[in-house]
């Protein structure tokens, strides 16, 4: 298994000063990156830097301090616009998480444009953050709410996709572009043009996929993106929505408060511009120059770069579990990306957790905030290992020889 020559894992990792620790006396092995992933020291070094030496509130104060720090916060919508192959700056709404932009969507698109009685579409392999924002709606605003059903391999039912707009009353899908349990990639050009085939628009929860591979919104034509900072190795704090400006446009706002005016009197206020009018009260200034940071360092190494070494690490990590007796892989997708999910025989996913986790290896056991995904699979819980940029093959072995391991306290 060979690594593109230009990538050198080793080099990458000392780009993150958290992974030189040792955690019970054994160098920690981190496999929880789909969580959320560990930061580089260009993201410390920015953050604490601007509260060192650059640091006011942004968009209202006219002295140096402010604008130099309006200027750092916004080159992150730029860097995010760039990112994504926006149309313009504005296009890009500043959330707390991507579970602030769905729940923006549930209520500016959901309350201020979807009609009671349209429909909105989710799948079987959705986040909790991407169902319970829309069953909200479905209960206070008469949506309905429908869901794409999951092949046994952990792949979208297409047909079914298809079935389930034919009658023209949906108006909005809201789809995972990468399962944060199963590692499947859905296919989202033909997401697209199925949907707007039928006038129904289309979101996708980019939270997994904008890590692992070159998210363009132009080229994939969906209407809405959202992501969530964290797990592109920035911080905590600070979300995507990308949406059409015309859209954005229409929308009411979610939030009221200061920022996201344009005057206000106790008989009427009106709003700022997009993308301004969604983002009420001072932002998360450093998490957006801590963002900057990330982006920067993701596109230094770039995408074609990332994807070659997960695809690597993925593809070595199916071959070696599967070798353990009695583990079995969840999902079976064609395109898949560096998160997997496993089960036990005769092991609880708690169990096999902890007992990876005294051998020093971070895996996630549990439901993965997917309970109907869970029930789809007629299983309680997994065990998930997920990869990062400075995962290394090494540590993949590990994960192996614990399993092996944790095998023999249950056979
Ligand atoms: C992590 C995750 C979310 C939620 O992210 P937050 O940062 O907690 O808002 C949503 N969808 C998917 C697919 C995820 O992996």
């Amino acid at each position: 298994m060979s690594i593109t020559t230009s990538f050198d894992v080793n080099r990458i990792r000392q780009d993150f000063p958290i992974l030189s620790q040792t955690i019970r006396g054994r160098p920690m092995v981190f496999l929880d990156s789909a969580a959320s992933a560990q930061k580089p020291r260009a993201v410390i070094d920015a953050m604490v830097g601007a509260m060192e030496t650059q640091y006011a509130n942004v968009h209202r104060g006219l002295h140096w301090m402010s604008e130099r720090t309006t200027e750092a916060y916004e080159a992150c919508r730029d860097a995010v616009a760039t990112l994504m192959n926006a149309r313009d700056r504005s296009e890009i709404v500043f959330t707390n998480n991507i579970t602030g932009s769905i729940n923006l969507m549930a209520h500016s698109y959901g309350r201020g444009i979807l009609k009671p009685g349209q429909a909105v579409v989710i799948s079987g392999m959705e986040h909790h953050s991407n169902i319970v924002p829309w069953q909200l709606l479905r209960d206070s605003h008469a949506i309905e709410l429908r869901v794409v059903p999951i092949t046994n391999y952990g792949e979208l039912d297409m047909e079914a996709f298809e079935d389930l707009l034919r009658d023209g009353k949906v108006g909005l899908v809201s789809i995972t572009h990468m399962s944060n349990v199963l590692g499947t990639v859905t296919p989202a050009e033909r997401i697209v043009r199925v949907a707007h085939k039928y006038g129904a628009k289309v979101m996708f929860d980019g939270a997994q996929a904008i890590v692992h591979r070159k998210v363009d919104v132009q080229a994939l034509d969906c209407d809405f993106y959202a992501w969530t900072g964290h797990k592109l190795y920035g911080p905590t704090g600070i979300g995507v929505l990308w949406g059409r400006k015309e859209l954005l446009e229409q929308m009411p706002p979610f939030m009221g408060g200061g920022d996201m005016i344009s005057s206000v009197t106790y008989e009427k206020s009106t709003w700022a511009q997009v993308p301004h009018k969604f983002e009420a009260g001072t932002p998360a200034i450093l998490e957006g120059i801590g963002l900057k940071a990330a982006i920067d360092y993701v596109q230094g190494i770039g995408y074609d770069a990332l994807a070659a070494h997960e695809a690597a690490l993925t593809e070595h990590a199916l071959a070696r579990l599967s070798t353990i007796k009695g583990l079995t892989i969840i999902g079976q997708a064609q395109d898949r990306g560096g998160v997997i999910s496993f089960a036990m025989d005769g092991a609880h996913a708690h169990d096999v957790a902890t007992l990876l986790d005294r051998q020093g290896i971070a895996v996630r056991a549990g439901h993965h905030c997917a309970e109907p995904l869970m029930q789809r699979l007629n299983l309680d819980s997994t065990a998930r290992a997920s990869f990062g940029v400075y995962t290394t093959h090494e540590e993949v072995d590990a994960l192996a020889t614990g399993l092996e391991r944790v095998r023999s306290f249950f056979k």
